[in-house]
């Protein structure tokens, strides 16, 4: 794997990692995200439908939780959750947590981290986890690591954190060199340590730039957790260069297309169309009656009535098969009854909106208007 930036604007890195894989030949633009799933599935997406998408990310994100309780089956096929999950040519990253579902915490120990599957809590110590990685032959896996420090933490339990992970990593580690399904893949270190400086977004961005500044400039820096598009730009220009994406996916679990513009230089008949769209007609941001603390003012609730006779398409001008055949009110009447197809045209939408927000998030890196992007993308309804 190799690093090669072309761009860096105070603090904001543009370029592209390449001979990705084990084979060498995927490379990743950065800034960029990952393609999130769960058991290697894009969750509401068939793998075909799933790849009429245009510009998915080449690597795909698993996480270990799902699959530590299935240990002994992938140890008896032998051969990989790629292969086992029939995923198309892809690099595969496998994470500790799938970080889009809430854990309990406090079961955590200086030898051992919990991670929480179907059947209940499985206990892992870093020869449990390098065996389970061994089983999952990930391209690219992250070490074990205590990742128990939020906002609330205390700064002793900050410091156990940071201790116990480096602990895991130097057994991770160890263990890299011993293991030969892994040989070629790459281990992604940990950077652990809550601090009551996160209770605030703008004093976390100040955090993550003081710890991007020590960290070696020709790796690639990968943040999970955040997904939110504003929270995505403040790290981006804090050194960040890799995000997941299981934030389309929280997205649409709760209904809401996302409909946030990231086009800096709209044509007059889009910015026409956009005058008429999500961003100023009040809908940005209205708050679900189900869980009005998780939305966010990128997206709307097409299970709110008022889409009940919209029939213009969730964003004009997208390019996704959702938008291009079906209307908000067909959705709404999709949500309100229940019916599976929500989750996939919600999908194949939401995700391709975020892509094509990375995409936009280059071209403003590239083209020196990244400021522009920013207001773009933090203009609230009516704004601009
Ligand atoms: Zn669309």
């Amino acid at each position: 794997m190799r690093l090669e930036l072309s761009r860096v604007v105070q603090g904001c890195r543009r370029g592209v990692l390449t001979g990705l894989g084990r084979s060498g030949g995927h490379s990743l633009e950065l800034p960029g995200c990952l393609l999130y799933t769960r058991c290697a599935s894009v969750p509401h997406l068939t793998h075909d439908t799933l790849h009429t998408l245009p510009h998915l990310p080449p690597v795909t994100q698993i996480s270990l939780d799902s699959l530590a309780e299935h240990q002994e089956v992938l140890e008896e096929f032998g051969e990989g959750v790629a292969k086992f999950a029939g995923l198309h040519d892809t690099v595969l990253f496998c994470s500790l947590h799938d970080l889009a579902t809430p854990r309990p915490s406090g079961y955590n120990t200086n030898k051992t981290v919990s991670v929480w599957g179907s059947g209940g809590r499985i206990e892992l110590s870093a020869a449990r986890y390098m065996a389970l990685q061994a089983a999952i032959r990930p391209d690219w896996y992250q070490s074990l690591a205590d990742g128990e420090t939020p906002p609330s933490a205390s700064r002793k339990r900050a410091r156990k954190a940071v201790d116990r992970t480096l602990t895991h990593l130097d057994e991770c580690l160890s263990l890299h060199h011993q293991t030969q399904e892994l040989r070629g893949a790459e281990i992604f270190g940990v950077v652990e340590g809550g601090d009551v400086l996160e209770e605030r977004p703008e004093l976390r961005c100040q955090l993550i730039a003081g710890v991007t500044k020590e960290l070696p400039e020709d790796k690639p820096r990968l943040l999970l957790g955040v997904g939110c598009p504003d929270e995505v730009l403040a790290c981006v220009e804090a050194g960040v260069d890799l995000f997941e994406s299981s934030f389309p996916f929280q997205v649409t679990e709760r209904g809401c297309a996302l409909c946030f513009s990231f086009n800096i230089e709209p044509d007059p008949e889009s910015a026409v169309l956009e005058r008429n769209g999500p961003q100023s007609d009040g809908e940005r941001g209205a708050k679900t009656q189900d869980d009005p603390e998780q939305m966010t003012p990128f997206e709307m609730n097409l299970k709110d009535k008022r889409y009940r006779d919209d029939f213009r398409p969730l964003v004009a001008g997208c390019e996704c098969y959702c938008c291009r055949h079906h209307q908000r009110a067909y959705l709404h009447h999709l949500l309100v009854t229940n019916e599976l197809l929500a989750g996939v045209l919600l999908m194949l939408h939401n995700l391709t909106h975020y892509c094509g927000f990375f995409r936009a998030l280059r071209g403003a890196l590239e083209s020196g208007r990244l400021q522009a992007l920013r207001r773009r993308i933090l203009q609230r309804e009516g704004g601009v």
